[in-house]
């Protein structure tokens, strides 16, 4: 039998008085305003050996999984809820990677685009640059890893009409940029891409666009990878400072579950299936064997961590946030 003694009695006396108390009072939090969405931290920074990296967010993409996993899309729906996360929309995170090497600011990849140009989840690069004490005309180069709207449309103003980053050199891959210009690119890409629009966006930044060629080394320490696939110019990018390096997947790897388990199955906005596979299984093959601290466009915020080797596939450790830089 369950034996209360004194105190135990006038404890729950006290608490019934308390919550009838409550109830009466007027409930004072309520009326306080909620912090709202732009209260979420937007950027976040970190050293890597002599150079300052901040992951500015540029916000979110929302695509129903049959978009982005085609066939699959059931059975990743499947990995998603086991692994916690929302199985449908699928959300994929905006993390734009400012590289500070000392002497020169580089942004990789510039967004969605502002005012709900691509999506109304994204372009909040601008507002989250400037809580991380920047301003665009501080940025002096924009490394961008392809052409697709989420990567490259930031660059822009809502109408393509004007550049957003007023003294920034842009560098991108010479195939890459060969692929959109080329004259058969309708036939080879899907009208949902708009293409036209990532052209705008390349004529726009034309007189101050420079064009390499995958493997080169764009600034001091921030060197580019060829895993097209993708796109034909597709680019993932290394960093190094010291003895510290930093893998940067652009979209080699997308989704943190199913992109690791199931690396072989296609992504719905893979130009080269069979590439792009190639290309994904090779960068985490590579993170899993030299153990290096990758960062990924598309993980959840501010996506870094490493990569293990799981089964057949892989697994994504994120790393502990770190408070102090
Ligand atoms: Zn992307």
């Amino acid at each position: 039998m369950l034996m209360l003694d004194r105190r135990t009695l006038l404890r729950a006396g006290s608490a019934t008085v308390g919550a009838a108390a409550l109830a009466t009072a007027t409930p004072a939090l309520a009326h306080a305003p909620q912090a709202g969405k732009q209260a979420q931290p937007g950027f976040y920074r970190f050293k890597l050996g002599a150079i300052e990296i901040t992951v500015v967010s540029d916000g979110m993409l929302e695509f129903p999984a049959e978009t982005l996993f085609g066939d699959r899309a059931e059975d990743a729906r499947g990995l998603l809820t086991s692994a916690f996360q929302p199985p449908s929309p699928v959300g994929l995170q905006l993390n734009t990677i400012l590289v500070n090497t000392g002497d020169k600011l580089v942004l990789i990849d510039a967004g969605g685009g502002i005012d709900g140009k691509f999506q109304k989840t994204a372009g909040a690069l601008p507002a989250n640059l400037a809580a991380a004490g920047y301003a665009p005309g501080d940025i002096d180069l924009i490394l961008l890893t392809h052409g697709h709207s989420d990567h490259l449309w930031g660059i822009s103003d809502r109408e393509n009409a004007s550049l957003l980053f007023p003294s920034a050199e842009f560098v991108a891959s010479e195939t890459e940029v060969k692929f959109w210009n080329s004259p058969e690119l309708t036939a080879k890409v899907s009208p949902a891409l708009k293409p036209e629009v990532t052209r705008a966006n390349l004529k726009l930044a034309g007189p101050r666009l420079r064009l390499i060629k995958a493997g080169a080394e764009v600034a001091p320490g921030v060197t580019t990878i060829d895993t097209a696939g993708h796109t034909p110019g597709h680019m993932s990018v290394h960093l190094s400072s010291g003895s510290e390096e930093l893998l940067l997947t652009a979209d080699a790897v997308v989704n943190s579950t199913v992109s690791f388990q199931h690396p072989e199955w296609p992504f719905g906005f893979d130009q080269d299936v069979p590439l792009a596979a190639k290309a994904r299984i090779a960068f985490l093959d590579r993170a899993a064997t030299d153990k290096t601290l990758v960062g990924g466009y598309h993980f959840p915020f501010p996506g870094f961590g490493h990569v293990v080797r799981e089964g057949s596939g892989y697994r994504w450790m994120p790393a502990d946030w770190q408070w102090t830089s």
